[in-house]
């Protein structure tokens, strides 16, 4: 038969350590480890994730031989306890939990105090001797069973029990006396009689049955496939369920309930962190129902400092639990470093004191912020708790980012204050700034995120059902819960700035705003919040961008990545700025500079746009003369072919065009010269890749409907003019001629623009087309390359220009390309009297590139990969139409698992890279190989470069840090790989 049922010291004894989380899951694991390193646990057993698959396999039944062990389990548990489930003298009563392999914090369902009935309630009275606390635990039963099991409303209950509280002088649950809450217990019978046509079961084993189905079914529930969704979980783990012997945290003063990690959590300093409630039961921590206190002495003092409360009434009124019960707390301190000693990272642990006695519920892995994970990373390693590799594979690279990401400009908040805009501070849960508009419910926030609008989730408290706009929301803010609510675990985990606890908001749900002060913020208006100070603005405040020379742990985990990884990293870079940015966060070159970025600058467009204007023209005229001269000197006694040769000449001569198309790329050509100085300047001894223009013309031009609709608007108003005798302009206004004029300047241009248009214009002419026919567009780009490199080298730069030429898929193109390059290049080497070394490549960005990489590596003396267009020439899809439109239900619906444009494909476009790399190395061994497409950035992508032997990956500079700890825990996972296969 199979083992379905675990006892927590079994799951010890009997699974073997790297298998226990998959069968018990990170819950029933921690349980099992803790119970078999003799920690205080409360005995109880595990129903393993095969349990729960087995039974979504069998249409929700429990397979064979599962209730049996149960009962068997159970059987085992009692005689340890010495209580009996059921018995009404005696009872034993346990919680039900649920527990996958991977923490889904607050996802699934819990049913505590399983095993209460009218019968048996009295059998705990008598143990307990205290009755008020005996129903206060069956109405949570109820509660809880019908809520979660039976899927009541859960305001339904608390309409009740607030009832109840409102005439109580406090106000809270614990001001309701025993005869208030047997009478609530009759209430929440009626209620769940009414609701469901059933009577509460009576039966023990009835209620534990059905706890468990609920917790197997919530692995289904849509917020934990949400969440699972959202993290990439997979759907076929299950949950493991626990069934735990109950202790209680509300037995009075000397009991108590809390959550803490080993280190803080939001900043990784090295200090218990979390937060305790005497007289209270574990789920009134999380839910952020009352408002928690410190755990230690330390933090409980900063915590009444911040909130102005003297050091006298916090004794008296919110104490430690240092300071309230010294022995357990020392207890504890000690099991928790002994707890992270053993697994050798943070613990996140759960525990109750029940009348003294230390029980411990929990263990597991600590979420963190990014900050803490890096702190604690790099602290573990200098107290050698753990390696340097180690280190490097802990921290997410994803997470990283956030450390980097923007925060408030100190001087704008200082004026926000001033401004009195300061609304109000609550606890800082997650670091990081965030503004947005409010919003007051999830549904909003994610219609609202999807629409690209900046949300801040304003909520109560944020339950499960919350996630979902929590993930589309810049941030979160809710009015109660301290640091260990959901909306402060969740935030962190998402990496998204939240402040919680925020007391002194007024929210009106019904009313969608809140008010503070007096100030009203309704849906919609601007909000800011400082996840790192807990402080919450009305309006906008702008953000500043971090520096990496102050993350000093960041900087030094980096350092440990450069050691380890093989791949380069890369940036693009348009602008020096960008490049300074790069290099200060590590970029060791430009994998990509993207030159028309350049000619959008305001300054710069008007003479891109005569150059474009004036090229078909100039270019004919040219071309023609090219042609007589070479018939010419084939024929020199031919008069015909001397008198077309001095036709031809005349024609350009006279062109209008030519001129215009020359005096622009004249004055473009300084302009040039100078942006890539500023580039060679800034990364002095480093690889520059410099693309050669690529967009099609017609991008730098007005739109051809905007151009028309222009065009015939004022052709209309100078026909009505005219028809007005004697028509005179009023003062500012144009004359009729002028307005003629006018008309004429931009018909010509709506006729160029209109030449320019394309049908489709990704596929038409641009990148290396437009140089073959324009040539005099790379001579003037080359020119500026080579010019300025000489410029700086005479300063004392070393410049290593590599120029790159995008579309190519032929290795025509660029032997024709290349030739121009390199006459240019000798011709300004010769006058400048400087040497210059510079490398000629190509983009591989077309299938067909990527097919004769063998060919095309004869004249390309590098290659990189333009995933962004290659993965839309590979798939055929117009990125920019399909994310907008079919691509989001291609993800929905798993045709595709990622997003294309964001990880690289590896079966399609990954085969092709693989292929040319190969193709391209066997034709010229040293061939340079990189990636400048957007997923040059993702940490997938990049442990596939790494896997094909890319030299380098080219991300934005902001990424540049992502990327070198992404190629470091490429190379160790290869390195891990290899010693496992040996
Ligand atoms: C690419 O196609 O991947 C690329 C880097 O070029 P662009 O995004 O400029 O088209
Ligand atoms: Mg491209």
């Amino acid at each position: 038969m199979k083992k379905w049922v675990y006892l927590f010291e079994e799951g010890y004894r009997e699974i073997p350590a790297e298998r226990r989380r998959d069968l018990l899951g990170g819950k029933g694991a921690g349980l099992a480890e803790m119970a078999g390193a003799g920690l205080p646990v409360p005995p109880g057993f595990t129903i393993t994730t095969e349990a729960c698959n087995a039974y979504f396999a069998a249409g929700r039944q429990f397979p064979e031989g599962l209730w049996e062990q149960v009962l068997e389990a159970l059987h085992r548990v009692e005689e340890k306890v010495g209580r009996r489930f059921g018995d009404p003298q005696n009872p034993l009563l346990v919680s039900v939990r649920s527990g996958a392999k991977f923490s889904m914090p607050g996802m699934m369902d819990t049913v505590l105090n399983v095993g209460l009935t009218d019968e048996t309630v009295k059998g705990l009275i008598a143990q307990t001797g205290d009755e008020r606390f005996a129903y206060d635990a069956y109405r949570r039963l109820i509660q809880m069973f019908g809520r979660i099991v039976k899927g009541i409303p859960g305001e339904r209950f608390e309409h009740i029990l607030d009832r109840y509280k409102a005439k109580t002088k406090g106000k809270q649950d614990t001001d309701l006396t025993a005869e208030m809450l047997r009478d609530i217990v009759e209430e929440f019978k009626a209620l769940y009689r009414k609701e469901l046509e059933a009577e509460f079961p009576q039966d023990p084993l009835e209620q534990l049955r059905q706890a468990i189905r609920a917790v197997f079914d919530s692995w289904f529930g849509k917020r934990a496939v949400d969440y699972r969704n959202f993290y990439k979980i997979p759907h076929d783990l299950g949950t493991a369920c626990n069934v735990q012997t109950m202790v209680f945290g509300n037995m009075g003063f000397d009991s108590a309930t809390g959550v803490a990690f080993t280190r803080n959590p939001a900043t990784g300093e090295k200090e218990l962190y979390g937060e305790y409630l005497p007289n209270a039961q574990g789920e009134d921590v999380v839910a952020g129902i009352r408002t928690p206190l410190k755990i230690t002495k330390k933090a409980s003092q900063e915590w009444a400092r911040e909130h102005g409360i003297s050091e006298e009434e916090r004794r008296l009124r919110y104490p430690s639990l240092e300071e309230l019960m010294p022995e357990t707390y020392r207890q504890f301190l000690e099991v928790a470093a002994l707890l992270e000693r053993h697994y050798r990272d943070v613990q996140d642990l759960e525990f109750t004191i029940e009348r003294g006695r230390l029980w411990m519920l929990q263990t597991r892995t600590g979420k963190r912020t990014a900050k803490a994970a890096v702190k604690i990373a790099v602290d573990m390693v200098h107290e050698g708790l753990i390696t340097k590799e180690e280190a490097v594979m802990r921290v997410e690279p994803e997470q990283i980012n956030q450390l980097l990401l923007p925060r408030f400009d100190e001087k704008a908040k200082e004026r926000a204050r001033e401004k009195g805009d300061l609304l109000a501070r609550g606890l800082n849960a997650s670091p990081g700034a965030a503004t947005g508009h409010a919003v007051f419910d999830a549904d909003t926030a994610e219609a609202w995120g999807r629409d690209g609008r900046p949300v801040i989730l304003v909520r109560p408290e944020t339950t499960p059902d919350d996630v979902h706009g929590m993930i589309a929301a810049r941030g979160i803010l809710t009015q109660r819960g301290g640091a260990t609510s959901h909306a402060a675990v969740v935030a962190r985990g998402l990496g998204k700035p939240a402040v919680v606890g925020c007391e002194a908001l007024q929210i009106d749900l019904e009313r969608k705003q809140f008010s503070v002060n007096g100030r009203v913020i309704r849906e919609g208006d601007f909000i800011s919040i400082d996840g790192s100070t807990g402080e919450v603005f009305a309006g906008q405040i702008p953000t500043i961008d971090p520096n990496l020379a102050e993350e000093r742990e960041l900087a030094e985990l980096l350092s440990w990545a450069d050691e380890f990884r093989r791949l380069r990293v890369w940036a693009n870079a348009d602008y020096p700025r960008d490049a300074r940015k790069a290099r200060e966060f590590g970029a060791e070159g430009i994998g990509l500079a993207r030159t028309e970025h350049m000619f959008f600058e305001t300054d710069r467009l008007p003479y891109v746009r005569q150059m474009i204007l004036n090229a078909p023209e100039a270019q004919r005229l040219m071309d023609q003369l090219r042609a007589a001269q070479q018939a010419a000197q084939a024929r020199p006694d031919d008069p015909k072919a001397q008198k077309a040769l001095r036709a031809a000449e005349r024609a350009v001569r006279a062109s209008k065009a030519v001129k215009a198309y020359r005096k622009a790329l004249d004055r473009l050509l300084p302009v040039q010269r100078k942006d890539f100085e500023g580039l060679f300047e800034a990364m002095d001894g480093l690889p520059v890749i410099i693309r050669l223009i690529d967009p099609p013309m017609h991008e730098f031009l007005p739109r051809y409907e905007e151009l028309l609709a222009e065009v015939v608007e004022l052709r209309t108003r100078i026909e009505e003019r005219r028809k007005i005798k004697g028509y005179r302009p009023r003062k500012g206004e144009k004359s009729i001629r002028q307005m003629e004029e006018e008309l004429a300047e931009k018909e010509a241009l709506l006729r160029a623009v209109n030449a320019l248009r394309e049908m489709n214009p990704m596929l038409g002419l641009r990148g290396v087309r437009l140089g073959i026919l324009y040539p005099d567009i790379i001579r003037l780009q080359v020119r500026a390359i080579l010019e300025a490199a000489c410029n700086v080298k005479r300063r004392g730069i070393t410049p290593r220009p590599e120029i790159m030429i995008p579309l190519s898929a032929d290795v025509k193109e660029l032997q024709i390309v290349r030739e121009i390059v390199d006459e240019v290049a000798r011709e300004v080497t010769a006058r400048e009297g400087v040497e210059i070394e510079y490398k000629f490549g190509t983009m591989i960005e077309v299938p067909r590139a990527a097919l004769l990489a063998g060919e095309i590596a004869q004249v390309a003396e590098f290659f990189s990969f333009g995933t962004n267009d290659l993965t839309q020439t590979v798939w055929a899809i117009s990125r920019d139409d399909a994310e907008g439109k079919f691509l989001l239900r291609y993800l929905e619906e798993k045709i595709v698992p990622e997003n294309p444009f964001q990880v690289l494909d590896r079966k399609g476009v990954g085969r092709l890279m693989r292929m040319a790399v190969e193709e391209g190395r066997r034709t010229r061994p040293d061939l340079e190989v990189g990636i400048c497409g957007e997923h040059g950035g993702d940490p997938s992508s990049i442990e596939f470069c790494h896997e094909i032997g890319l030299n380098y990956v080219s991300a934005s500079p902001y990424r540049v840090p992502v990327a070198r700890l992404a190629a470091a825990q490429a190379a160790l996972k290869e390195r891990a790989a290899r010693i496992e296969t040996r």
